[in-house]
């Protein structure tokens, strides 16, 4: 029986595994998904045909498919380790998910209520699945959590900052793999000053040096920032208030417009993704209008970020828009063209891979 590490990253209406032989962390032995939670759930495996799931599948049913999948495997379980999306103030390293950390992790769910519900589900059915398991937990705010205090606050009074109405930034697990690759393959410009463009359904930039991340787009939550697949990214504060008082709209009405609605989605009117706005764009002017103005977000994020660096020496870009969409790409820079030379990197993000060996590292801890 093969030794083998589970990482899953539980989200609002999917569940993405991947499964890493231990003394292989270069590729995966399987990867696998299950799509469309809440509607028409499909479970995908490398090297197996779809399988539909029944539409009132949610996601205990969901994990309970793949953790039947994985004990039909000759593998032997030895860990998991967990995307998560909120470390809140406290968690500033990736760790071990005790009884203590979990507590904690429940706390957070205000801050990330369309995620953090559904990692914590996850970790308790895999308790009650291998009581012994080790489980371990890695952040996407981790990555971000020695930034200044500068980059940290709002301009609110203090009280505020430390109750913790902070920014926090996300999508970190992707930077870290981001600058590993940079370190291992380019190490002059993993010392230099870096920006990274993670662009896929949801979408940040990153300003790093030598492994550690100096600013980021993303706030207290990860609707802020640069608009996205459906999120909206930055709006004005009072923009939100006049929804409430005005339209009458509720904090709920307004949060699933702020994250369902909104960013690509909204302003095309077709579609959050970005390979069916490219096919539309020519013949829908909206669908255009939506790409212009991603691209003109993206070039004004990574600007403000270059004054926070004191200038670029290379400017990453991973994420499915970030790897796939050459033309997008070359508008962005085209845009920077008034700064100095700088190179240009894409890396395919790889957050499994941070994820599998941290989980590693804890279990060969244990081991000894
Ligand atoms: P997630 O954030 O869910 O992991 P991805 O990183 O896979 O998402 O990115 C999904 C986005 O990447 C979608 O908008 C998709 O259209 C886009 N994408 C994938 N391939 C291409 C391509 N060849 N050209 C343009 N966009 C692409």
């Amino acid at each position: 029986m093969t030794d083998v590490i589970l990482v899953l990253n539980a989200g609002s209406s999917s569940l993405k595994f991947q499964v890493f032989a231990i003394g292989n962390l270069s590729a995966p032995l399987a990867n696998g998904r299950i799509t469309g939670i809440g509607n028409a759930p499909v479970f995908c495996v490398s090297g197996q045909a779809d399988k539909n799931l029944q539409p009132q599948d949610h996601h205990q049913k969901c994990l309970a498919e793949i953790l039947s999948w994985l004990s039909a495997q000759d593998w032997q379980l030895r860990a998991v380790g967990h995307r998560i999306v909120h470390g809140g103030t406290k968690i500033q390293q990736h760790c071990i998910l005790d009884d203590k950390i979990i507590a904690y992790l429940e706390t957070l769910v205000p801050l990330a209520p369309l995620h953090q519900p559904h990692h914590l589900h996850a970790i308790a059915t895999l308790r009650r699945a291998y009581p012994n398991l080790l489980q371990i937990g890695c952040f996407d705010t981790v990555f971000h959590a020695r930034q200044s205090k500068l980059q940290q606050s709002f301009a609110l009074p203090e009280k505020y900052f430390v109750q913790g109405v902070r920014r926090y930034g996300f999508h970190g697990l992707s930077y870290e793999w981001i600058s590993r690759k940079l370190n291992q393959d380019y190490p002059t410009l993993f010392r230099g000053r870096v920006v990274a463009a993670h662009l896929g359904n949801g979408a940040s930039l990153c300003a790093m040096q030598g492994g550690k991340s100096l600013a980021t787009t993303m706030g207290m939550t990860a609707i802020d920032g640069l608009p996205m697949g459906t999120r909206s990214g930055a709006i004005d504060p009072g923009a939100v208030l006049y929804l409430i008082r005005e339209q009458k709209m509720s904090a709920e009405e307004v949060e699933h417009l702020l994250s369902y609605e909104s960013g690509l989605l909204g302003l095309s009117g077709v579609s959050n993704d970005m390979r069916v706005l490219r096919n539309a764009a020519v013949q829908n002017p909206h669908a255009q209008f939506a790409i212009n103005y991603f691209i003109g977000k993206i070039a004004e994020g990574i600007a403000a970020l270059v004054t926070t660096l004191g200038g670029m020496d290379v400017l990453v870009f991973t994420g499915g828009i970030g790897e796939n969409d050459r033309a997008l790409r070359e508008d962005v820079v085209g845009k920077l063209s008034f700064m100095q030379h700088f190179e240009t990197v894409v890396i395919p993000a790889n957050e499994e891979a941070v994820i599998a060996d941290y989980t590693l590292h804890f279990l060969s801890d244990i081991r000894g």
